[in-house]
């Protein structure tokens, strides 16, 4: 059967699929047609991005799904599998909910709070807008070649806890909507700013992993634990190694990998460590399954 592809700069073509076929099916059918390296291409189904695994047959003949791929801001083309990559290693949305923190303090700073005044003047209460909240640029941009304004976009990101990808999808779900470049009131950035700085409280309160706990008793990069899942545990970015912006490593790392690296204070969020996943400048130390293995094995 049809299923048409609607692109951002291609138009609409069709492809041919099969009911048994599979999503990542699909994206190397389009890679071998248009000659799009597959693993950039993001399939869309009613908002939702369908994963490689999934298989087709829920398809109808004739129904479509967008392709996004993100798009070289200068020569609007599709980007090379080395610009991705680069902006792979753009931060993680917990640099981006610091940095909405931060900007958020610095906001409250500037205009104390207001709450014995709420029947005073609104002219006497600066409001706020998506202009007061800092952008990860690179990701505005990004949706903004997919062919969306410069509104829609931040909208759609501070909705979507910065995330791209959910931008997109918020994109994609509101469409039809009438409202959606209706611009966010004062109140519900301030809302979403506040739940946001709750959610970072809530975190530094939540008791540390006990298996992350247990890595770090042993001198055993969390990462083993983890893996690339992000999990609530204290880290430090270090400026020596360049990990920063999102990156970092975490507390055994700090104290073998970076000894005597300049690195931050700590931070508590949702967080794997890039040492143990190989981001540092040289590699990971503290990376000794063996040792948390015997422990294990000793309790049970
Ligand atoms: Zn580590
Ligand atoms: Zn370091
Ligand atoms: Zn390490």
């Amino acid at each position: 059967m049809k299923v048409s592809v609607v692109t951002v700069l291609d138009g609409v073509f069709d492809v041919v699929v099969d009911e048994t076929d599979s999503i990542q099916k699909i994206k190397e059918k389009i890679s071998s047609t248009k000659g799009y390296p597959s693993e950039l291409i993001t399939l869309v189904k009613n908002g939702i991005v369908l994963k490689d695994q999934k298989v087709t047959n829920d398809f109808k003949d004739g129904c479509h799904i967008i392709l996004l791929m993100k798009i070289d801001p200068n020569t609007k083309t599709y980007m090379t599998k080395q610009v991705a990559a680069a902006q792979q290693q753009q931060s993680k949305q917990s640099a981006d909910i610091l940095r909405l923190q931060q900007q958020f303090q610095q906001y409250q700073q500037q205009h104390p709070p207001v709450r014995q005044q709420v029947q005073a003047p609104t002219q006497q209460r600066r409001q706020l807008t998506l202009n007061d909240i800092q952008f990860n640029e690179q990701s505005v941009q990004i949706i903004m070649d997919a062919g969306f304004s410069r509104e829609r976009a931040k909208k759609a990101l501070f909705l979507s806890d910065m995330d791209t990808e959910s931008a997109f999808n918020w994109i994609i779900e509101n469409m039809e909507d009438p409202n959606i470049d209706l611009s966010l009131t004062s109140q519900q950035i301030e809302q979403i700013v506040v739940s946001k700085q709750r959610e970072m409280a809530r975190n530094q309160n939540q008791p540390v992993d006990p298996e992350v706990q247990q890595a770090i008793n042993h001198n055993v990069c969390t990462y083993c634990v983890t893996g690339n899942s992000f999990v609530n545990q204290k880290w430090f970015m270090c400026k020596t190694c360049g990990l920063s912006d999102g990156k970092g490593c975490c507390e055994t790392c700090a104290k073998i990998c970076h000894a005597g690296h300049e690195l931050s204070e700590s931070l508590q969020t949702s967080f794997f460590c890039d040492c143990g996943a190989g981001q540092g400048k040289s590699p990971c130390r503290s990376l000794n399954h063996s040792a948390l293995g015997e422990d294990q094995e000793m309790q049970g």
